[in-house]
């Protein structure tokens, strides 16, 4: 069979609902699913832990969101594939949450480079650097760029900008922080 077409009648509604589910062809692939409450769908049992025929029980938007097993009649979220298996996202939920995960990996990934850029970048200038010209750091002091500071939490620091009279951008060996300087009180 090239593709399923599987009615629905609703009592209510009166209405016969037809939808179509996986419209396959040789050479192409053409998945048609225009899936509605009551109408049965290909899933993964959690209980049976197989791909089952599954009723759809409730929906979110156009994606089934709870479906029942026929085989063993429990009621579950769907999912289209086996869990850790690379197939389409199930629910609604759970592709929202992955598309989540993934944009928060991508943003982890990319302050990880950020912060490896700037260590990179903070061993090749110490290295050019006397430390033993290093200033303690104390807030009240004034800096230069260029200066060297020794802080009691975050090791050696480069001055590299002087933003306000009372504020300064410091390389230390985890990244740019701002710190206070020509502090009084
Ligand atoms: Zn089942």
């Amino acid at each position: 069979m090239i593709f399923d077409i599987i009615g629905f009648y609703d009592k209510d509604q009166n209405t016969i609902y037809l939808h179509y589910q996986n419209y396959q062809r040789k050479g192409e692939t053409t998945i048609k699913r225009e899936i509605i409450v009551g109408a049965e769908i290909d899933a993964y049992c959690t209980k049976c832990r197989l791909i089952l025929n599954h009723v759809v029980v409730a929906m979110v938007g156009k994606r089934p969101q709870k479906v029942e097993c026929l085989t063993c009649h429990s009621q579950h979220m769907y999912r289209a594939s086996e869990p850790g298996s690379r197939g389409k996202a199930g629910s609604a939920a759970a592709s929202s949450v992955s598309k989540q995960d993934k944009e928060m990996e991508k943003k982890k990934a990319k302050l990880k480079r950020l912060q490896e850029k700037e260590k990179e970048l903070w061993k090749e200038i110490i290295a050019k650097k006397d430390l033993t010209m290093a200033k303690p750091y104390i807030m009240s002091d004034s800096y230069e760029i260029e200066d060297v500071i020794n802080h009691s939490r975050f090791g050696m620091g480069i001055v590299t900008h002087l933003i306000t009279p009372q504020k300064m951008e410091v390389l230390f060996e985890d990244g740019y922080r701002c710190m206070v300087c020509n502090f009084s009180q």
